[in-house]
């Protein structure tokens, strides 16, 4: 094993954290159902998956470095959304928070010379550049709707699988 033991904790507390989102998405996407958007829950269903991705994407490296991987209770999501503006700003808030989850391990590293936990991270700080790109254009499409008409557009178009 090359990676210390306070690395291989925070690692582990990651795939939580991706899982985390994964169920936050998951939350999300049945809130779009209540509402009768489904454009907007199809959007959210694939950005959980994404997030599974991402959990396991922190399991394999912790495997391939000879480390155990060990899963936590998830948080419960909220899922008492009223609008569709306030889930696509929690969207935002959310990546907003797992970027900083990324820059604190890719800060680890660098203060413990971990190498290879470095490049690893790399794909994850790029993946969160482009997440927090595509979950504030979501928002900012929904904050420029006055109408609801406008907000069908919308849904038509994301379920065409637009708005990335
Ligand atoms: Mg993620």
């Amino acid at each position: 094993m090359t990676i210390s033991k306070k690395m291989i904790g925070k690692l582990n507390a990651q795939v939580k954290n991706e899982f985390d989102s994964y169920w936050a998405y998951m939350a999300m996407a049945f809130s779009f159902e209540g509402m009768n958007l489904k454009g907007f829950a199809q959007w959210f269903y694939a950005q959980a998956e994404e997030e599974k991705v991402h959990a396991m994407k922190f399991a394999k490296y912790l495997m391939d470095q000879g480390a155990d991987v060990v899963l936590e209770a998830l948080d419960k999501p909220k899922s008492d959304y009223k609008t569709a503006k306030e889930i696509c700003q929690a969207a935002v808030n959310h990546e907003l928070k797992i970027t900083k989850d990324i820059n604190n391990l890719m800060t680890l590293a660098r203060a413990e010379k971990d190498f290879a936990t470095e490049a690893f991270l790399k794909w994850f700080v790029d993946e969160q550049v482009e997440e927090v790109a595509s979950t504030t254009d979501l928002l900012n499409m929904v904050s420029m709707v006055s109408k609801p008409e406008q907000l069908l557009m919308l849904e038509g178009r994301l379920s065409r699988g637009g708005g990335e």
